[in-house]
């Protein structure tokens, strides 16, 4: 899937949040989007605590590899929903750190 994609499908997904629970203006918005990101990134750390076995006995019963995977796609999804609030291109952007992430490193 590419970048494009993804923020087609989430688009979607978007409208759909929009219309189950509208808030009064893009600043709710983004910052409903932030606190989801915060939220998913707490479920994706719980499941990295269970998977390193230092969780509750019961969490780690329940274990497995696609739980962490769920999360992770939880925290990319609601960053991308949140990129979507921010009229953020992500292909552009991400383009412009790769580069400049590339040349800082090669001048340590
Ligand atoms: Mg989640």
């Amino acid at each position: 899937m590419t970048i494009s994609k993804l923020t087609k499908e989430y688009q979607a997904i978007a409208d759909i949040l929009n219309r189950l629970w509208p808030l009064k203006n893009n600043q709710q918005r983004v910052f409903a989007r932030t606190m989801k990101i915060v939220e998913e990134l707490g479920e994706l750390s719980d499941e990295l605590l269970t998977s390193m076995n230092i969780q509750r006995n019961s969490k780690i019963a329940k274990f497995s590899h696609q739980n962490v995977e769920d999360e992770f796609a939880d925290v990319l999804g609601s960053l991308v929903l949140l990129a979507i609030e921010l009229d953020i291109d992500i292909e552009t952007v991400m383009k412009r750190k790769i580069a400049y992430t590339h040349k800082r490193l090669l001048n340590e």
